[in-house]
């Protein structure tokens, strides 16, 4: 009855299903075990209008025209350039550590003297991961690295993962480069926008189709099993590609063991001001223990006397407790997802596909890029 199934109707599965069914005119099922599309890029109005993002800040941005011009065929755009501060030594300061980071925090020889050490050692406008600025053998740009790291990465990253940022996966700090230049933008992609009407809307876009069918509120492995080379649904044997975006350690019934992912408790609160703060984001390094706060009326600009804000605490991931939001990269949990890969070899139909599935810390243009590439890449691309 359908050529394809897609298991998750998150970013990944939303842009796969509409690519089949628009493309190739694929009759195509999607399974998703929430009662709302769009995964954690789910956002819905509170009570007075204001457009909040349920499983914390989304901020889309890209370089990719390619992702950019196919997202638009879905919605309109607000166009939205996010800036976010880290509250370092009672005040704020613009994130990247820039130039003007700089001048705020320190004396003007100082920052003279640090600014022009830079520039001798790199281009004006390079990103430079702190762990490498810290590998700089002058003693100026030695304190530099090191006053960053401790009072920008090291007490925030111990929040989010539990590890000092050495321990983790070094793509994960070069996230937030400090900057040789004065961009107080925490992205500088060409592209940077929030939907008009949110990520919601624009997924509902994509998969209102006649060609579609969705299925809310049931997990897969209720009506699906994946065992000895084969994928049943419903009992019968289904020889279409499946698209599967969950984790991929639930998928095969945990056989080599959990996955290990950070998790977030988000605390939303509702706030009788306009704003509550004067930037979208605040970061905590080493204040409180929550890692940052966000104030959606700059995302979504709305003209009401409330706004609702965001606490983000950071948690150990727990199965069917709370969310599995970031993979935590280390030698152990990297041959651990080899193994699942290795299984998933075994099953000609079987393609996974997003955060989840392929254990990667996606943005979200990552994950349509690879959407993309995999629907035209059919011969079941992997
Ligand atoms: N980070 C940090 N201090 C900050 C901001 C980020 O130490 O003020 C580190 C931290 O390890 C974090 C990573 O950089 O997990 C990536 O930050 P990003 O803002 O990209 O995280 P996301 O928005 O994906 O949660």
């Amino acid at each position: 009855m359908f050529d394809a199934v897609v298991v998750g109707a998150g970013l990944a599965g939303c842009v796969i299903a509409e690519r089949l069914a628009s493309q190739k005119n694929w009759k195509v099922l999607i399974v998703e075990k929430e009662k709302h599309i769009a995964g954690h890029c789910y956002d819905s109005r509170t009570e007075f209008g204001l457009l909040i993002h349920r499983y914390g800040p989304h901020l889309f941005h890209t370089n990719s025209k390619l992702v950019w011009e196919y997202l638009s065929q879905f919605t309109e755009w607000d166009y939205y350039q996010h800036h976010v501060q880290a509250f370092i030594d009672g005040r704020c300061v613009p994130l990247p550590f820039s130039f003007e980071t700089m001048d705020l925090l320190f004396p003007k020889e100082l920052a003279t003297r640090l600014k022009e050490k830079l520039l001798r050692i790199y281009t004006f406008n390079q990103k430079v991961p702190i762990l490498e600025l810290m590998k700089q053998n002058d003693p100026d740009i030695q304190f530099l690295g090191s006053y960053i790291y401790d009072k920008v990465f090291k007490n925030y990253t111990a929040k989010q993962w539990e590890m000092l940022p050495e321990h983790i996966d070094s793509m994960v700090t070069a996230r937030v480069p400090v900057l040789v230049g004065r961009d107080t933008r925490y992205f500088s992609d060409i592209y940077q926008a929030v939907p008009r009407n949110g990520y919601t809307c624009m997924m509902e876009n994509m998969v209102n189709h006649r060609n579609i069918k969705l299925i809310l509120g049931l997990n897969f492995l209720e009506i699906g099993e994946v065992r000895d080379h084969t994928i049943t649904i419903g009992g019968k044997t289904f020889d279409g590609p499946i698209y599967y975006t969950g984790p991929i350690d639930e998928l095969f019934g945990y056989c080599f063991g959990e996955l290990p992912y950070r998790s977030l408790e988000l605390k939303f609160q509702t706030i009788q001001k306009p704003y509550y703060q004067s930037c979208a984001t605040i970061n905590y390094p080493n204040n409180y223990d929550y890692t940052r706060i966000t104030d959606f009326k700059h995302i979504h600009p709305l003209d009401t006397s409330q706004t609702t804000i965001l606490i983000e605490y950071p948690k150990k991931f727990k199965k069917d407790e709370n969310e599995p939001y970031y993979p935590v990269f280390t030698d152990e949990s990297q041959n651990k997802y080899q193994e699942y890969r290795k299984l998933v070899e075994k099953y000609k139909n079987l393609i996974l596909i997003g955060r989840l599935a392929e254990y990667t810390y996606y943005d979200m243009d990552d994950v349509v890029e690879q959407a993309l590439k995999t629907v035209e890449g059919i011969g079941y691309g992997r």
